[in-house]
């Protein structure tokens, strides 16, 4: 999110100029991460947790499995 010391404010990124320039003041601000938006990283706990819910849910899979068995 692009940043302006000046104005204290942030600025969505479609507001700030192609030179990257505040439209309120004109002076270049901290572009963040504008360039970014199409290249977000996912960060590496958010992996963690897709793996732990997935053995869980497996986990969870085979014990219904077996819990069928059981029945018949
Ligand atoms: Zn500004």
């Amino acid at each position: 999110m692009p940043w302006c010391d000046s104005c204290d404010v942030y600025l969505a990124p479609n507001t700030v100029s192609d030179e990257g320039e505040c439209p309120r003041c004109d002076t270049v601000v901290d572009s963040g991460d504008a360039k970014t938006t199409t290249g977000e990283r996912i960060p590496w706990h958010f992996w963690l947790v897709v793996v732990a819910l997935v053995g869980y849910l497996g986990w969870r899979l085979i014990e219904a499995f077996m819990w069928l068995g059981q029945q018949l």
